[in-house]
């Protein structure tokens, strides 16, 4: 038996803030998809490898590593055994983590890992197909949305905290492109699921986000129980 959450939405929307602290609160297991495809983009930036070099890439995912860990209570991502967790959230993986992405095998390499890693447990994801795609008969399905404005503030307040430098322009480019080629996909487009609860949450505070994602879960939880 396994519960899963699904928590898709756009880039910037919150999820990632969001899952983590749900993950801790109710002892979900967090898998985050958008690091393992940003952990991808960054393998194609070491081995400098060019974006339409297609089938290279592809040949990348032969024996690629990545593992989910724990660090002082943090999610952090291993690339080929190396702590990336702070690296693959820099401009220039951020910059071409959509074109890579939107390579089906590299969606298929990805989605295979995340099967393995839900088997039997009880666990909590987010991404842009997860409720979609990959988890369709997910127990919860939440699409996390907000303002591009909103959005793009949020980015930069998140980068400056980590040092990372982008200006607010470079992240609302960055994240309307990435919107576009996210809902353009050709497998695992960003998408809101049928059966998928709607949040916007522009204007809300993540504690709220958190409350209320919490309570749909645990009613949820309970329901299955009986
Ligand atoms: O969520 P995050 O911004 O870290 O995701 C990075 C990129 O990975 C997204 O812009 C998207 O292109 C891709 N992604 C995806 N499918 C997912 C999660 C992320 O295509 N399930």
């Amino acid at each position: 038996m396994s519960f899963i959450v699904a928590i898709d939405g756009p880039a910037g929307a919150g999820k990632g803030t969001v899952t983590e602290e749900i993950s801790k609160r109710i002892g979900l297991i967090n898998i985050g998809s958008g690091s393992a495809y940003r952990a991808v983009a960054l393998k194609t930036i070491k081995e400098n490898i060019k974006l339409e070099e297609t089938e290279k890439i592809i040949k990348l995912l032969d024996d690629i590593q990545i593992d989910f860990g724990m660090k002082d209570n943090k999610d952090i991502i291993y690339l080929d055994g190396e702590e990336v967790t702070e690296r693959i959230r820099e401009k220039d993986v951020s910059d071409i983590v959509s074109q890579v992405s939107s390579i089906k095998e590299v969606r298929f390499k990805l989605n295979d890992i995340f099967r393995k890693c839900a088997q039997g447990k009880n666990i909590i994801m987010e991404g842009r197909d997860i409720g979609s795609y990959v988890f369709p008969n997910a127990d919860v399905k939440i699409y996390l949305d907000a303002t591009v404005e909103e959005r793009a503030r949020r980015r930069f307040k998140q980068n400056k905290e980590k040092g990372i430098e982008m200006t607010y322009e470079e992240i609302i480019e960055n994240i309307k492109m990435r919107d576009k080629n996210d809902k353009e996909k050709e497998i695992g487009a960003l998408v809101q699921a049928e059966d998928a609860i709607y949040i916007d949450s522009t204007g809300m505070t993540i504690k709220d986000e958190i409350e209320e994602i919490v309570k749909i879960i645990e009613e949820k939880f309970l329901q299955n129980k009986k």
